[in-house]
């Protein structure tokens, strides 16, 4: 028989939240190792994802790192290598007269963590976005620094320069057991044989429940379906328009390739469970067009579009919309980095830092996670959103 193959980590799920953990734990010098992906490098939400980048949050952590994180998206080259495809367009929130008060927090917030951020009129917002209607009183906040990158290019380059500091990666492994033994992680095994490991980072975005249930561990983490339009507006939209995140209509936009528009909802979708593995990759029928008469009440020429096309994928929502992060307290060896609650794409090159971080010293130190602790919900500590109805905006 052979001997089993070890590995000082082992890293289960290929999108840019597992990709980034493995490349900054091969940065870290952890050891030998192994990335396991059951299917190829992002191919699960990473791949389904709008994959904006902005720091307009209103929970102070989450806010924190998604400054951490925009600014390695803009030295991408130097810090990883590669491309990340990031296109700094700007971003405009708009907000309907509700929101006035939890948005002027939330600026006061972001600015106090050295977010550059702060209100246009809707004179100057129009300015910035020619095609918006947008009524006088209305508070617009303005990011300049956010826009959109590429999850293909993230994770991908992730993974390469993981494998170039001489770190493994498995595609088409699935793990189907985590064994522990006398409180430590002892092995994982997978379709292609065992790992003897000290430690696991389980990043399976919405497969994050049966993976810990793999351990004996409850990540409440719920597969959530939401679905994205593409339209085809009658003149090309190009990246010289900002992302929009319109609170009012419920609706965000940034302009796609092929000068199309991707359209996307900050209502959440299905509010029940889904299965990642088996799901309707299309926007149900109706859909597109209601999203496009919301759409069409901030941006009236968007009602001459046509439907090029959308797609679906998963969210994978926790009850406070945060990510949990962090060790076991009761498994020695098994940590976790999951429930980004459809914005995780922007967090996972600070997400992959912190997690490297948590497992090389055992505790995060560029930021605190111990808000993102697994524990808070049962501690009835959950984070508290500015804007609960776009749990999504975070
Ligand atoms: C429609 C949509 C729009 C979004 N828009 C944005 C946005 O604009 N901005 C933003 O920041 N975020 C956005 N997100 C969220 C973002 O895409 C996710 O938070 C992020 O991609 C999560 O990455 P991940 O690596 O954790 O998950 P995934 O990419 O799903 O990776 C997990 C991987 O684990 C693998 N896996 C699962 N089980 C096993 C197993 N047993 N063994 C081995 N491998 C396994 C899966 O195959 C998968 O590849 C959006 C999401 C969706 C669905």
């Amino acid at each position: 028989m052979s001997a089993m193959e070890r590995a000082d980590a082992v890293v289960i799920g290929g999108g840019v939240m597992g990709t980034s953990i493995a490349f900054n734990l091969a940065r870290r010098r952890f050891g030998r190792l192994v990335l396991l992906e059951k299917g190829a490098i992002c191919s699960g939400t990473s791949a389904k994802s709008s994959a904006i980048v902005r720091t307009h949050y209103t929970t102070p952590p989450t806010a924190r790192m998604a400054l951490l994180a925009r600014g390695i998206f803009e030295r991408f080259g130097e810090e990883v290598g590669g491309e990340a495809g990031f296109v700094r367009t700007g971003m405009l929130v708009v907000c309907g007269p509700a929101h006035r008060e939890a948005v002027e927090e939330t600026v006061r917030m972001n600015r106090q963590l050295g977010i550059e951020t702060g209100f246009v009129s809707a004179g100057e917002a129009c300015r910035l976005h020619p095609l918006l209607a947008i009524p006088e009183e209305a508070p617009v906040v303005f990011e300049p620094r956010s826009g959109f990158a590429s999850p293909h290019d993230v994770a991908g380059s992730y993974a390469r320069a993981f494998a170039g500091l001489g770190g493994l990666v498995r595609q088409q492994t699935a793990v189907s057991a985590i064994r522990i033994r006398a409180g430590r992680v002892e092995a994982v095994e997978t379709n292609a044989g065992s790992i003897a490991t000290g430690h696991v980072v389980i990043a399976a975005g919405p497969w994050a429940g049966p993976v810990g249930r793999l351990a004996g561990l409850d990540l409440p983490v719920m597969a959530s379906r939401q679905s994205i339009v593409t339209l085809r507006p009658t003149a090309e939209y190009g990246s010289h328009y900002p992302v929009v995140i319109d609170l009012a209509s419920e609706v965000y936009f940034r302009p796609e390739t092929g000068g199309l528009i991707l359209l996307g909802d900050t209502r959440h979708g299905e509010d029940r469970p889904g299965d990642p593995d088996r799901y309707e990759d299309r926007p149900a029928p109706g859909y597109a067009a209601e999203l496009t008469e919301r759409l069409s009440r901030r941006m009236p020429a968007a009602a001459e579009a046509g439907i090029a096309g959308g797609w679906s994928g998963m969210y994978e929502v926790t009850p406070d919309w945060n990510p949990i992060m962090g060790s076991s307290a009761e498994v020695q060896g098994l940590h976790y980095c999951v429930g980004f609650s459809g914005h995780g794409f922007k967090l996972a090159p600070v997400a992959g830092l912190l997690m490297a971080e948590q497992l090389a010293d055992g505790r995060a130190s560029t930021l605190d996670i111990t808000p993102y602790r697994l524990e808070r919900f049962g501690e009835g500590q959950p984070l508290r959103l500015g804007y609960p109805q776009a749990g999504v905006v975070a």
